[in-house]
């Protein structure tokens, strides 16, 4: 009898196809081998045993075993579960799993990773973090999985106590994972990783050069790397002895992968860390509704630091009512912001502003005609930027020179830039305090991991007085002289129709305040909004958080919205309109008969046109006894779609756009 094997392809076709395994070799399951496909060699990995369902004189027999180590099972069980959960094949999430890291190791690369020491530095705990620290301990000794929210305010020191718990885990032998919501912060904490443990960890994420990703690929598969420090993708990597997960920022809406396999950081954190059997601590001073929702339940176990480290208080955060200020109509800092700005730089403190949009002005329209510049290929607004001497989309890669002439009514030279982005924040400040040493910290004045270690430096070392910047400034910095934080549009982020929209602005809002007074000196936040008595602004100024997310935590149950359902979108894109709107309609009439369903729409998304595809959407919305995955994934394989046309399915949606 000749042995069988599935071999899964990184490709998003099917579940794997079987082949024989020639007499005498050995496939186990994790295997990278060679296989013809069609008239091609590709690489698959050994899976499983074969179904049967073909006749074995028809099976070709695999090629080659490469020389890679196979990929553990935790690995491929997590493949699974996701390509299951998200409705994805298989193989499109090993795809995404292995690109071509994984490619076979020549002589000449040195694989030579020094282990972390656990004890290379360790500070000197407070009561409450030593508290704090034991029980993340226990959890790690217990060997067990287990969810932890490590909840505590910002400067309370929760980086301090986790790496308590990275220590028992590398003193144990385990490998430690340390997950970020985005590629920025890396720099900050990679230094502060390698002074606790003497050697800075392992990187992963889309900035490495491929060589460097291969050889810690390698090293992870190997057990050589032992501490890693990654973006989301890092879930997937083949560790051969993983002990401990640590999410960073557990609330952070980046955690969340729109593109390609739709899919949660964190969440999926939780289930690697299931799989695994180990413990996982999710880390925030602003912890989601989702998890304080699973700590209420019992589901998480709760640690809690109320009091910032040292002398440092936590920041005096007041609102400034803009619709009693009187302003300059090219002016956003208001008179009490800017008295304060000038009084902390007098004191030789530094100070920040925050606004979460990159660019000089979200708009720039025609004085005559209020025709407003587009987007060609999206439903946006050009965004100007200084920098570039453009005007860019920020939803697609579109960018041109201001025109001369208005489109519409051809009146020449006569557009007016509308509200402010960072830049023009700066350069009002410029204008208004030219002696103040200023930088602007955005995803796209940044050039990597690299410009941004280089900004932290010049704010510790004192050579810039003020950063003015988008939400990538706002968490897991620590400047010692910085005591006053101003945003320049508190409302920002609570239009528009997202349920999440009050949580993620308090959230964001406690962040940014967080960066401030965060040693002896004092330190403020100071609010400008339109809407003082919003929910949002009262609980930030009376620093009420438990009572805020429980009412956030009722309208959700009102609304019927997660976590107490379940939802879902499916969208479908494409150029030809008529086209999208055919599928779209097709899917919604095949959509299941079951009264714990609720299917909303069609309807466009508010974002009716992206890159030039049309966009229309149903929204899934369940009872939480529902496997929505599975009522999903036989719905749409009822359902033929144009190839000109793609079907995405979101699971758990966070973006609603
Ligand atoms: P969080 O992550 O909660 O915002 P951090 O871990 O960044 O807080 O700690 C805030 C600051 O206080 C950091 O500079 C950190 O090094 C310092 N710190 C916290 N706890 C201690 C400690 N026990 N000994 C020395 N420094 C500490
Ligand atoms: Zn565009």
């Amino acid at each position: 009898m000749k042995h069988t094997v599935r071999v899964l392809l990184p490709m998003p076709i099917g579940n794997g196809y079987d082949y024989t395994v020639p007499e005498g070799l050995l496939a186990p399951k994790g295997s990278f081998v060679e296989v013809s496909l069609g008239k091609k060699y590709v690489v698959g990995v050994v899976w499983g045993d074969s179904d049967n369902s073909v006749p074995l004189n028809k099976l070709k027999p695999i090629g080659q075993i490469l020389n890679v180590l196979p990929l553990p099972k935790a690995t491929r069980d997590f493949i699974d579960w996701m390509a299951n959960y998200t409705v994805t094949p298989k193989g499109a999430v090993l795809k995404m799993a292995l690109g071509s890291k994984w490619r076979v190791l020549t002589d000449k690369d040195r694989l030579s990773f020094k282990p972390p020491d656990p004890d290379y530095h360790q500070p000197e705990l407070t009561d409450a973090q030593k508290q704090a620290a034991l029980k993340l301990v226990n959890d790690v000794k217990a060997d067990c999985f287990s969810v932890t929210l490590l909840d505590g305010v910002t400067g309370s020191g929760k980086t301090e106590v986790y790496c308590e718990a990275i220590a028992e885990a590398l003193r144990q032998g385990k490998q430690v994972l340390v997950l970020l919501p985005e590629i920025a912060m890396t720099s900050a904490l990679i230094d502060r990783f390698a002074e606790r443990f003497g050697e800075r960890p392992t990187e992963w994420h889309s900035e490495l050069s491929d060589k460097q990703r291969r050889l810690n690929w390698h090293a992870i598969a190997q057990g050589q790397a032992r501490f890693i420090l990654g973006a989301r993708s890092a879930l997937m990597l083949p560790y051969k002895d993983l002990g401990l997960i640590v999410v960073d920022e557990e609330h952070e809406a980046a955690y969340k992968q729109e593109e390609g396999v739709i899919y949660h950081g964190r969440d999926m954190a939780v289930v690697r860390a299931h799989i695994g059997k180990i413990p996982i601590i999710l880390s925030s001073a602003t912890p989601s509704l989702e998890t304080l929702n699973n700590v209420k339940q019992g589901k998480y176990k709760h640690v809690v630091l109320s009091e910032r480290f040292g002398r440092a208080k936590m920041p005096f955060i007041s609102l400034i009512d803009l619709r009693k200020e009187k302003m300059n109509v090219r002016e956003f800092i208001s008179a009490p912001l800017f008295e304060e700005l000038k009084s902390a730089f007098a004191q030789g403190h530094q100070a920040m502003l925050f606004l979460n949009r990159r660019g000089y002005a979200p708009l720039t329209l025609c004085r005559s005609c209020g025709h407003r510049l587009q987007c060609p290929n999206c439903t946006s607004w050009l965004i100007e930027h200084k920098k570039s001497g453009k005007l860019h989309c920020h939803h697609c890669d579109y960018s041109a020179y201001q025109p001369k002439a208005c489109p519409t009514c051809k009146a020449e030279n006569n557009f007016a830039a509308c509200g402010p982005g960072v830049e023009r924040i700066a350069e009002e400040v410029k204008q208004r305090l030219p002696e103040v040493r200023c930088a602007i910290m955005a995803s796209d004045t940044l050039s990597g991991p690299k410009a941004a270690q280089e900004l932290i430096k010049q704010m510790k070392d004192r050579s810039i007085d003020l950063l003015i910047g988008t939400q990538i400034m706002t968490k897991g910095y620590h400047f010692p002289r910085l005591t006053l934080v101003g945003v320049i549009d508190a409302d920002l982020g609570l239009s528009g129709g997202d349920p999440r929209a009050a949580e993620h602005t308090f959230q964001l809002l406690q962040q940014v305040a967080g960066r401030s007074g965060r040693e002896e000196n004092a330190g403020r936040a100071l609010l400008q909004t339109t809407t003082p008595e919003h929910p949002v602004m009262q609980a930030l100024v009376k620093g009420d958080r438990d009572a805020f997310m429980e009412a956030e935590l009722n309208e959700r149950r009102a609304y019927h919205l997660p976590p107490f359902t379940r939802l879902a979108n499916i969208t479908v894109t494409g150029r030809d309109q008529k086209q999208v709107i055919i599928a779209i309609q097709q899917i919604a009439s095949a959509a299941p008969q079951d009264s714990r369903i609720r299917v909303l729409g069609p309807a466009p998304a508010p974002f009716s046109i992206l890159r030039g595809r049309y966009r229309y959407r149903l929204l899934v919305r369940a009872n939480k006894s529902v496997v929505l995955s599975q009522v999903l994934s036989d719905w749409v394989s009822r359902i033929k779609i144009s190839r000109a046309l793609k079907l995405q399915i979101d699971i758990d949606p966070h973006s609603f756009l």
